[in-house]
């Protein structure tokens, strides 16, 4: 999907090298945080590991830099429960489902994306971004636990 969808630390840094970025520890640091990152990563989580290694690394530094990345196409962001969440670009094109009680996430298939966003879609033509906001809900063991259906 993205061009640097498959790349690991270094050759991102390399392609950043060769669009005239310079690369601090600082920004090396958050690269590999967010990179090597399972699934999503929240801005402060990004601070807070960073900050382990490197003591008085600002966290408006980490989040200006993750804002670069993203404008240059290397990161993009979702919005979840509690707050945005990052992935590698091209790995958040899909519907999140999070639920609001145990924060549990699944994703739609597909085939249900498609479905959702024709259904959608039969209203005044309207053209739904299904990836940008997560979709908040009560998974089914929670509803079993709370016995509320
Ligand atoms: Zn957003
Ligand atoms: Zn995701
Ligand atoms: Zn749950």
């Amino acid at each position: 999907m993205s061009q640097s969808n498959s790349h690991g630390v270094e050759e991102t840094i390399t392609s950043l090298r060769a669009r005239g970025l310079r690369i601090t520890p600082q920004r090396r640091a958050i690269l590999q945080e967010i990179l090597n990152a399972k699934g999503h990563i929240s801005p402060p989580t990004v601070a807070r590991a960073v900050q382990a290694r490197m003591p008085g690394v600002n966290a408006s530094t980490v989040y200006r830099t993750l804002t670069m990345l993203e404008d240059l196409g290397y990161v993009s962001h979702s919005h979840h429960e509690a707050g945005a969440e990052y992935h590698r670009a091209g790995e958040g094109d899909h519907v999140h489902l999070i639920c609001a009680r145990c924060g549990s996430q699944d994703a739609l298939s597909s085939e249900e994306e498609r479905a959702l966003a024709r259904l959608i879609g039969r209203h005044r033509r309207f053209h739904p971004d299904l990836t940008h906001f997560a979709i908040s809900g009560t998974c089914d063991a929670c509803q079993q636990q709370n016995g509320s259906r």
